[in-house]
């Protein structure tokens, strides 16, 4: 017995598709009866994460970003996927506030966000041939303490 509902949707590197992948994800994880709260932090870090592909990624040139999702029960795992040029340091990315393009008005807090609006995530990458996000929300979480 398998309860987990997957999915996967491609679309092209545009400003524009991030307000797309936003509402995808939180149409795809209704069904874990999220607060509005816990669907707001997913699109943020959804949106994070999407426009760091755009912007960094492809450097806003063409390319695919894809995102594969599932959902089980409570449990969210959220996976963005670009073929972009890839970060040279992950670790030194993640830190708050490390940006490598200050020019374009960044604050380097993407990662930050994501990591204080999800549970967990996981970063890989390989220069040249791009990067995966991993992140991971459990719903209803914090309501648990007080069950
Ligand atoms: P902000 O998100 O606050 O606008 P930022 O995008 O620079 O600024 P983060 O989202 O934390 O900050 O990302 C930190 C750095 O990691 C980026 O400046 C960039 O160098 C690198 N990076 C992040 N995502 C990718 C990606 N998908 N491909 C290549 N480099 C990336
Ligand atoms: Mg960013």
């Amino acid at each position: 017995m398998n309860n987990t509902n997957e999915m996967i949707v491609e679309f092209n590197s545009i400003a524009q598709n991030e307000g797309f992948a936003r509402m995808v994800v939180a149409a795809f994880i209704i069904g874990t009866n999220p607060t509005l709260e816990e669907v707001s932090d997913v699109k943020t870090a959804v949106s994070e994460a999407v426009t760091n592909s755009i912007i960094h990624g492809y450097e806003n040139g063409d390319g695919k970003i894809k995102i594969k999702a599932n959902v089980n029960e409570r449990n969210i795992y959220i996976e963005i996927i670009d073929e972009g040029k890839g970060i040279e340091d992950v670790k030194k990315a993640m830190e708050p506030m490390y940006t490598t393009r200050p020019d374009e008005d960044r604050s380097g807090m993407g990662f930050s966000f994501m990591e204080a609006f999800m549970d967990k995530i996981e970063v890989s990458s390989t220069v040249g041939s791009g990067t995966i996000v991993k992140m991971w929300k459990e719903i209803g979480a914090n309501s648990h303490q007080f069950e």
